[in-house]
Protein backbone atom coordinates (compact mmCIF):
# COMPACT_ATOMS: atom_id res chain seq x y z
CA UNK A 1 0.00 0.00 0.00
CA UNK A 2 0.90 3.32 -0.39
CA UNK A 3 -0.50 5.40 2.16
CA UNK A 4 -0.93 9.36 2.03
CA UNK A 5 1.44 11.16 1.77
CA UNK A 6 3.52 9.47 -0.90
CA UNK A 7 4.06 10.89 -4.43
CA UNK A 8 2.32 9.59 -8.20
CA UNK A 9 3.82 10.31 -10.96
CA UNK A 10 1.40 11.01 -13.96
CA UNK A 11 2.17 10.21 -17.81
CA UNK A 12 -0.01 13.14 -19.37
CA UNK A 13 -0.41 16.49 -18.57
CA UNK A 14 -4.33 17.15 -19.83
CA UNK A 15 -7.63 16.90 -17.78
CA UNK A 16 -7.75 13.57 -16.72
CA UNK A 17 -4.45 14.33 -15.54
CA UNK A 18 -5.53 17.50 -13.62
CA UNK A 19 -8.90 16.02 -11.96
CA UNK A 20 -6.64 13.09 -11.13
CA UNK A 21 -4.19 15.22 -9.00
CA UNK A 22 -6.58 17.11 -7.43
CA UNK A 23 -8.11 14.09 -5.95
CA UNK A 24 -4.72 12.62 -5.11
CA UNK A 25 -3.78 16.23 -3.45
CA UNK A 26 -7.17 15.62 -1.43
CA UNK A 27 -6.08 12.63 -0.20
CA UNK A 28 -2.54 13.98 0.59
CA UNK A 29 -0.53 12.69 -1.82
CA UNK A 30 2.37 14.54 -3.81
CA UNK A 31 1.97 14.36 -7.59
CA UNK A 32 4.19 15.06 -10.42
CA UNK A 33 3.92 14.61 -13.99
CA UNK A 34 5.33 14.95 -17.84
CA UNK A 35 4.08 15.96 -20.56
CA UNK A 36 5.20 17.64 -23.40
CA UNK A 37 3.22 20.73 -22.77
CA UNK A 38 4.49 22.69 -19.77
CA UNK A 39 1.69 24.64 -19.08
CA UNK A 40 -1.61 21.83 -19.33
CA UNK A 41 -4.01 21.30 -16.86
CA UNK A 42 -1.85 18.66 -14.71
CA UNK A 43 1.06 21.21 -14.69
CA UNK A 44 -1.00 23.86 -13.07
CA UNK A 45 -1.85 21.70 -10.09
CA UNK A 46 1.36 19.28 -9.94
CA UNK A 47 4.24 19.54 -7.50
CA UNK A 48 6.50 19.39 -10.65
CA UNK A 49 6.16 18.40 -13.95
CA UNK A 50 9.41 16.92 -16.46
CA UNK A 51 8.18 18.81 -20.18
CA UNK A 52 9.63 16.42 -22.35
CA UNK A 53 8.94 14.01 -25.00
CA UNK A 54 7.02 10.68 -23.88
CA UNK A 55 10.60 9.09 -25.67
CA UNK A 56 12.57 11.02 -22.93
CA UNK A 57 13.76 7.60 -20.92
CA UNK A 58 15.80 10.10 -18.61
CA UNK A 59 13.39 12.24 -17.65
CA UNK A 60 11.07 9.08 -16.95
CA UNK A 61 13.84 7.77 -14.87
CA UNK A 62 13.86 10.77 -12.91
CA UNK A 63 10.09 10.33 -12.39
CA UNK A 64 10.00 7.13 -11.24
CA UNK A 65 13.01 8.04 -8.63
CA UNK A 66 10.92 11.15 -7.37
CA UNK A 67 7.14 8.56 -7.13
CA UNK A 68 6.06 5.32 -5.37
CA UNK A 69 3.04 4.70 -8.36
CA UNK A 70 3.17 5.94 -11.98
CA UNK A 71 -0.12 5.68 -14.02
CA UNK A 72 -0.96 7.17 -17.10
CA UNK A 73 -4.14 9.32 -18.30
CA UNK A 74 -2.44 8.86 -21.78
CA UNK A 75 -2.50 5.34 -24.04
CA UNK A 76 0.05 5.99 -26.49
CA UNK A 77 3.25 6.01 -24.72
CA UNK A 78 6.03 4.48 -25.72
CA UNK A 79 6.39 1.31 -24.59
CA UNK A 80 10.49 1.32 -23.80
CA UNK A 81 9.22 4.24 -21.68
CA UNK A 82 6.75 2.20 -19.59
CA UNK A 83 9.59 -0.71 -19.29
CA UNK A 84 12.44 1.77 -18.44
CA UNK A 85 9.56 2.94 -15.50
CA UNK A 86 8.51 -0.60 -14.45
CA UNK A 87 12.10 -1.29 -14.23
CA UNK A 88 11.21 1.20 -11.05
CA UNK A 89 8.53 2.00 -9.72
CA UNK A 90 4.98 0.09 -10.10
CA UNK A 91 3.35 1.05 -13.35
CA UNK A 92 -0.37 0.99 -13.05
CA UNK A 93 -2.03 -0.31 -15.31
CA UNK A 94 0.50 -2.76 -16.11
CA UNK A 95 2.00 -2.12 -19.46
CA UNK A 96 1.13 -5.27 -20.85
CA UNK A 97 -2.77 -4.15 -20.23
CA UNK A 98 -1.85 -0.88 -22.40
CA UNK A 99 -0.54 -3.02 -25.03
CA UNK A 100 -3.71 -4.62 -25.53
CA UNK A 101 -5.69 -1.73 -25.18
CA UNK A 102 -4.05 0.82 -27.27
CA UNK A 103 -3.94 -1.39 -30.49
CA UNK A 104 -8.16 -1.59 -31.61
CA UNK A 105 -7.28 -4.90 -33.68
CA UNK A 106 -5.24 -7.07 -30.54
CA UNK A 107 -8.02 -5.11 -28.15
CA UNK A 108 -10.57 -7.26 -30.14
CA UNK A 109 -8.69 -10.25 -30.66
CA UNK A 110 -8.45 -10.53 -26.70
CA UNK A 111 -12.37 -9.85 -26.49
CA UNK A 112 -13.25 -12.05 -28.62
CA UNK A 113 -10.73 -15.00 -27.43
CA UNK A 114 -12.08 -14.13 -24.31
CA UNK A 115 -15.55 -14.78 -24.88
CA UNK A 116 -16.87 -11.35 -24.81
CA UNK A 117 -19.51 -10.01 -27.66
CA UNK A 118 -17.87 -7.56 -30.27
CA UNK A 119 -18.78 -6.79 -33.78
CA UNK A 120 -17.24 -8.78 -36.51
CA UNK A 121 -14.10 -7.30 -37.56
CA UNK A 122 -11.53 -8.02 -40.05
CA UNK A 123 -7.45 -6.93 -40.27
CA UNK A 124 -5.91 -5.72 -43.47
CA UNK A 125 -2.50 -4.54 -44.21
CA UNK A 126 -2.59 -3.56 -47.45
CA UNK A 127 -5.40 -1.80 -50.19
CA UNK A 128 -5.87 -5.22 -51.31
CA UNK A 129 -6.38 -6.61 -48.21
CA UNK A 130 -9.37 -4.01 -47.34
CA UNK A 131 -10.67 -4.40 -50.26
CA UNK A 132 -10.73 -8.58 -50.52
CA UNK A 133 -11.98 -7.80 -46.20
CA UNK A 134 -14.42 -5.69 -47.09
CA UNK A 135 -16.41 -7.31 -50.11
CA UNK A 136 -15.84 -10.65 -47.85
CA UNK A 137 -17.59 -9.09 -44.74
CA UNK A 138 -20.11 -6.94 -46.78
CA UNK A 139 -20.98 -3.29 -45.98
CA UNK A 140 -21.51 -1.30 -44.17
CA UNK A 141 -18.53 -1.56 -42.03
CA UNK A 142 -16.16 1.15 -40.73
CA UNK A 143 -12.46 1.08 -41.12
CA UNK A 144 -10.10 2.71 -38.58
CA UNK A 145 -6.53 2.88 -37.51
CA UNK A 146 -5.42 0.26 -34.85
CA UNK A 147 -3.73 2.73 -32.99
CA UNK A 148 -3.77 6.78 -31.97
CA UNK A 149 -7.37 6.54 -33.23
CA UNK A 150 -9.63 9.13 -30.94
CA UNK A 151 -13.12 11.20 -30.97
CA UNK A 152 -13.50 9.58 -34.29
CA UNK A 153 -10.55 10.39 -35.43
CA UNK A 154 -8.97 7.57 -37.80
CA UNK A 155 -11.70 5.94 -38.97
CA UNK A 156 -14.09 5.87 -41.90
CA UNK A 157 -17.36 4.30 -43.02
CA UNK A 158 -17.24 2.27 -46.19
CA UNK A 159 -20.94 2.11 -47.54
CA UNK A 160 -19.67 0.54 -50.76
CA UNK A 161 -17.17 -2.19 -51.88
CA UNK A 162 -16.10 0.23 -54.52
CA UNK A 163 -15.35 2.47 -51.59
CA UNK A 164 -12.19 0.74 -49.71
CA UNK A 165 -9.56 1.52 -51.89
CA UNK A 166 -10.08 5.20 -51.22
CA UNK A 167 -10.80 4.74 -47.09
CA UNK A 168 -7.55 2.63 -47.05
CA UNK A 169 -5.95 5.33 -48.58
CA UNK A 170 -7.43 8.13 -46.85
CA UNK A 171 -6.48 6.56 -43.22
CA UNK A 172 -2.92 6.29 -44.63
CA UNK A 173 -1.72 3.60 -41.91
CA UNK A 174 -0.15 0.59 -42.65
CA UNK A 175 -2.22 -1.43 -40.64
CA UNK A 176 -6.38 -1.21 -40.44
CA UNK A 177 -9.00 -3.05 -38.65
CA UNK A 178 -12.41 -3.26 -40.33
CA UNK A 179 -15.45 -3.60 -38.31
CA UNK A 180 -18.93 -4.43 -39.11
CA UNK A 181 -21.52 -1.25 -38.51
CA UNK A 182 -23.38 -1.72 -35.42
CA UNK A 183 -26.97 -0.92 -35.78
CA UNK A 184 -26.93 0.23 -31.93
CA UNK A 185 -29.99 2.26 -30.23
CA UNK A 186 -27.81 4.25 -27.76
CA UNK A 187 -24.10 4.22 -26.47
CA UNK A 188 -22.81 3.47 -22.79
CA UNK A 189 -20.26 2.99 -20.64
CA UNK A 190 -19.43 1.04 -17.10
CA UNK A 191 -16.46 2.47 -15.50
CA UNK A 192 -14.35 -0.04 -13.13
CA UNK A 193 -11.65 0.17 -10.59
CA UNK A 194 -10.11 -2.90 -9.41
CA UNK A 195 -6.93 -3.45 -6.99
CA UNK A 196 -3.91 -5.26 -7.29
CA UNK A 197 -5.83 -7.94 -4.97
CA UNK A 198 -8.79 -8.52 -7.08
CA UNK A 199 -11.21 -6.42 -5.51
CA UNK A 200 -13.16 -3.83 -7.84
CA UNK A 201 -16.49 -1.88 -8.15
CA UNK A 202 -18.42 -0.23 -10.97
CA UNK A 203 -20.23 2.69 -10.92
CA UNK A 204 -23.79 2.84 -12.30
CA UNK A 205 -23.73 2.81 -16.14
CA UNK A 206 -24.09 6.04 -17.90
CA UNK A 207 -25.55 6.60 -21.30
CA UNK A 208 -24.13 8.79 -23.76
CA UNK A 209 -24.37 10.77 -26.36
CA UNK A 210 -22.21 11.83 -28.93
CA UNK A 211 -22.12 14.63 -31.38
CA UNK A 212 -19.96 14.84 -34.39
CA UNK A 213 -17.99 11.98 -32.82
CA UNK A 214 -17.29 13.33 -29.44
CA UNK A 215 -19.21 12.79 -26.32
CA UNK A 216 -21.91 15.34 -25.66
CA UNK A 217 -23.91 14.19 -22.70
CA UNK A 218 -23.78 11.89 -19.91
CA UNK A 219 -26.79 10.56 -18.51
CA UNK A 220 -26.57 8.84 -15.36
CA UNK A 221 -28.00 6.10 -14.53
CA UNK A 222 -28.52 4.79 -18.30
CA UNK A 223 -32.26 3.67 -19.46
CA UNK A 224 -31.45 0.01 -19.39
CA UNK A 225 -33.77 -2.56 -17.90
CA UNK A 226 -31.95 -3.77 -14.26
CA UNK A 227 -30.97 -7.30 -16.13
CA UNK A 228 -29.63 -5.20 -18.89
CA UNK A 229 -27.62 -3.34 -16.49
CA UNK A 230 -26.35 -5.98 -14.58
CA UNK A 231 -25.37 -7.75 -17.27
CA UNK A 232 -23.41 -4.38 -18.32
CA UNK A 233 -22.20 -4.16 -15.19
CA UNK A 234 -21.00 -7.83 -15.09
CA UNK A 235 -19.03 -7.80 -18.26
CA UNK A 236 -17.27 -4.71 -17.12
CA UNK A 237 -15.60 -6.57 -14.39
CA UNK A 238 -14.93 -9.70 -15.80
CA UNK A 239 -13.30 -7.67 -18.72
CA UNK A 240 -11.16 -5.68 -15.99
CA UNK A 241 -10.40 -8.93 -14.33
CA UNK A 242 -9.56 -11.01 -17.79
CA UNK A 243 -6.95 -8.40 -18.18
CA UNK A 244 -5.56 -7.65 -14.90
CA UNK A 245 -5.93 -4.42 -14.87
CA UNK A 246 -4.56 -2.33 -11.27
CA UNK A 247 -6.28 1.08 -11.88
CA UNK A 248 -9.51 1.88 -14.18
CA UNK A 249 -11.14 0.62 -17.02
CA UNK A 250 -13.62 1.92 -18.74
CA UNK A 251 -15.70 -0.59 -20.87
CA UNK A 252 -17.76 1.53 -24.29
CA UNK A 253 -20.82 -0.15 -25.25
CA UNK A 254 -22.93 -0.82 -27.99
CA UNK A 255 -26.97 -1.22 -26.91
CA UNK A 256 -28.86 -2.93 -29.36
CA UNK A 257 -32.78 -3.48 -29.32
CA UNK A 258 -33.30 -6.85 -28.29
CA UNK A 259 -33.41 -9.32 -30.88
CA UNK A 260 -33.61 -13.23 -30.26
CA UNK A 261 -30.38 -15.30 -30.17
CA UNK A 262 -28.36 -11.85 -30.69
CA UNK A 263 -26.29 -10.37 -27.62
CA UNK A 264 -28.01 -6.64 -26.83
CA UNK A 265 -24.56 -5.89 -25.47
CA UNK A 266 -21.37 -5.23 -28.15
CA UNK A 267 -18.11 -4.07 -26.38
CA UNK A 268 -16.95 -0.96 -28.73
CA UNK A 269 -13.76 -0.44 -27.19
CA UNK A 270 -11.50 -0.09 -23.88
CA UNK A 271 -9.70 2.98 -22.23
CA UNK A 272 -7.48 1.92 -19.18
CA UNK A 273 -8.36 5.14 -17.46
CA UNK A 274 -10.83 7.68 -16.11
CA UNK A 275 -13.00 8.55 -18.94
CA UNK A 276 -15.01 11.65 -20.01
CA UNK A 277 -18.27 9.49 -19.35
CA UNK A 278 -17.31 9.54 -15.54
CA UNK A 279 -16.84 13.05 -15.19
CA UNK A 280 -20.58 13.38 -13.79
CA UNK A 281 -19.25 11.41 -10.77
CA UNK A 282 -17.35 14.16 -9.25
CA UNK A 283 -20.42 15.63 -8.26
CA UNK A 284 -22.86 12.51 -8.18
CA UNK A 285 -21.41 10.26 -6.20
CA UNK A 286 -19.96 9.40 -2.82
CA UNK A 287 -16.28 8.55 -4.19
CA UNK A 288 -15.64 9.69 -7.59
CA UNK A 289 -13.70 8.26 -10.28
CA UNK A 290 -10.41 9.91 -10.15
CA UNK A 291 -10.39 8.86 -6.03
CA UNK A 292 -11.29 5.65 -7.20
CA UNK A 293 -8.07 5.74 -9.57
CA UNK A 294 -5.82 6.67 -6.61
CA UNK A 295 -7.42 4.75 -4.00
CA UNK A 296 -6.80 1.86 -6.92
CA UNK A 297 -3.49 2.57 -7.69
CA UNK A 298 -2.23 3.30 -3.97
CA UNK A 299 -3.96 0.40 -2.78
CA UNK A 300 -6.04 2.13 -0.48
CA UNK A 301 -9.75 0.23 0.52
CA UNK A 302 -12.04 0.99 -2.56
CA UNK A 303 -14.75 3.83 -1.94
CA UNK A 304 -18.39 3.86 -2.17
CA UNK A 305 -19.33 4.33 -5.92
CA UNK A 306 -23.08 5.24 -4.86
CA UNK A 307 -25.04 8.03 -6.35
CA UNK A 308 -25.19 10.71 -3.33
CA UNK A 309 -29.04 12.17 -5.29
CA UNK A 310 -29.68 9.28 -7.88
CA UNK A 311 -29.46 10.78 -11.24
CA UNK A 312 -27.13 13.20 -12.56
CA UNK A 313 -26.22 14.97 -16.40
CA UNK A 314 -22.66 15.62 -18.00
CA UNK A 315 -22.73 18.47 -20.76
CA UNK A 316 -18.89 18.71 -22.21
CA UNK A 317 -17.84 22.39 -23.31
CA UNK A 318 -15.90 22.34 -26.32
CA UNK A 319 -13.85 24.86 -27.72
CA UNK A 320 -16.12 26.23 -29.92
CA UNK A 321 -18.50 27.72 -27.08
CA UNK A 322 -15.00 30.60 -27.21
CA UNK A 323 -15.69 31.65 -30.24
CA UNK A 324 -17.30 35.24 -29.70
CA UNK A 325 -14.89 35.59 -26.55
CA UNK A 326 -14.83 34.29 -23.20
CA UNK A 327 -18.25 32.33 -21.87
CA UNK A 328 -20.49 33.95 -19.53
CA UNK A 329 -19.49 31.90 -16.35
CA UNK A 330 -22.05 33.94 -13.94
CA UNK A 331 -24.40 34.01 -16.28
CA UNK A 332 -24.61 30.43 -16.44
CA UNK A 333 -23.93 29.44 -12.87
CA UNK A 334 -27.27 31.44 -12.34
CA UNK A 335 -29.38 29.67 -14.04
CA UNK A 336 -29.93 26.92 -11.13
CA UNK A 337 -27.59 26.54 -8.01
CA UNK A 338 -27.35 23.47 -8.85
CA UNK A 339 -24.86 23.96 -11.53
CA UNK A 340 -21.06 22.38 -11.33
CA UNK A 341 -18.72 24.44 -13.56
CA UNK A 342 -15.60 22.35 -14.10
CA UNK A 343 -12.97 24.02 -16.55
CA UNK A 344 -9.51 22.64 -17.36
CA UNK A 345 -7.29 25.26 -17.48
CA UNK A 346 -6.43 25.00 -21.26
CA UNK A 347 -4.42 27.98 -22.64
CA UNK A 348 -6.21 28.57 -26.03
CA UNK A 349 -9.53 27.09 -27.16
CA UNK A 350 -9.87 25.63 -30.55
CA UNK A 351 -13.45 24.23 -31.83
CA UNK A 352 -13.51 20.35 -30.56
CA UNK A 353 -11.11 20.43 -27.71
CA UNK A 354 -12.24 19.68 -24.75
CA UNK A 355 -12.41 22.72 -22.24
CA UNK A 356 -14.60 21.46 -19.33
CA UNK A 357 -17.76 20.67 -18.63
CA UNK A 358 -20.88 21.17 -16.37
CA UNK A 359 -22.39 18.44 -13.44
CA UNK A 360 -25.94 18.46 -12.67
CA UNK A 361 -26.85 16.35 -9.92
CA UNK A 362 -30.70 15.92 -8.44
CA UNK A 363 -33.15 12.87 -8.33
CA UNK A 364 -34.93 13.82 -11.97
CA UNK A 365 -32.77 12.57 -14.97
CA UNK A 366 -34.65 14.63 -17.31
CA UNK A 367 -34.39 17.71 -15.06
CA UNK A 368 -30.94 17.44 -14.57
CA UNK A 369 -29.99 17.04 -18.45
CA UNK A 370 -32.22 20.01 -19.09
CA UNK A 371 -30.66 21.80 -16.43
CA UNK A 372 -26.97 21.17 -17.71
CA UNK A 373 -27.73 21.64 -21.43
CA UNK A 374 -30.17 24.95 -20.41
CA UNK A 375 -26.63 26.94 -18.65
CA UNK A 376 -24.89 25.13 -21.87
CA UNK A 377 -26.85 27.57 -23.75
CA UNK A 378 -26.33 30.40 -22.02
CA UNK A 379 -22.67 30.01 -22.81
CA UNK A 380 -22.69 28.97 -26.31
CA UNK A 381 -25.81 30.08 -27.57
P1 LIG B 1 -14.49 4.68 -31.39
O1 LIG B 1 -13.38 5.68 -31.53
O2 LIG B 1 -14.16 3.33 -31.87
O3 LIG B 1 -15.07 4.67 -30.00
O4 LIG B 1 -15.66 5.24 -32.30
C1 LIG B 1 -16.26 6.49 -32.09
C2 LIG B 1 -17.74 6.41 -32.36
O5 LIG B 1 -17.98 5.95 -33.70
C3 LIG B 1 -18.47 5.43 -31.47
O6 LIG B 1 -18.80 6.01 -30.22
C4 LIG B 1 -19.69 5.11 -32.32
O7 LIG B 1 -20.64 6.16 -32.24
C5 LIG B 1 -19.11 5.07 -33.72
N1 LIG B 1 -18.68 3.69 -34.06
C6 LIG B 1 -17.44 3.19 -33.91
N2 LIG B 1 -17.38 1.89 -34.29
C7 LIG B 1 -18.61 1.55 -34.69
C8 LIG B 1 -19.22 0.36 -35.19
N3 LIG B 1 -18.51 -0.76 -35.40
N4 LIG B 1 -20.54 0.40 -35.48
C9 LIG B 1 -21.26 1.52 -35.32
N5 LIG B 1 -20.76 2.67 -34.85
C10 LIG B 1 -19.46 2.72 -34.55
Amino acid sequence: MIPPGGCIGILGGGQLGRMMAIAARRLGYGVMGLDPNPHGPLAQVADRMWACAYDDLAAAQELAEHCQVVTLEFENVPAETLHALAQRVPVAPNPHVLATTRHRLREKTFLRDHGFPVTRFAAAHSEADCVAAVTAMGTPVIAKTCEFGYDGKGQVRIDHPDQAAAAWRSLASGEVIIEALVPFHSEASVICHRRADGSATTFPVFANQHAHHILDVTRMPADLNPSLTEQARQMALDITAALDVVGTLTVELFVLEPTDGQPQLIVNELAPRPHNSGHITIDACHTCQFEQHIRAICGLPLGDTTPLMGAGAMVNLLGDCWQHGEPQWAAALLQDPRIKLHLYGKESAAPGRKMGHINCVGTNLSECVDTALGARQVLCP
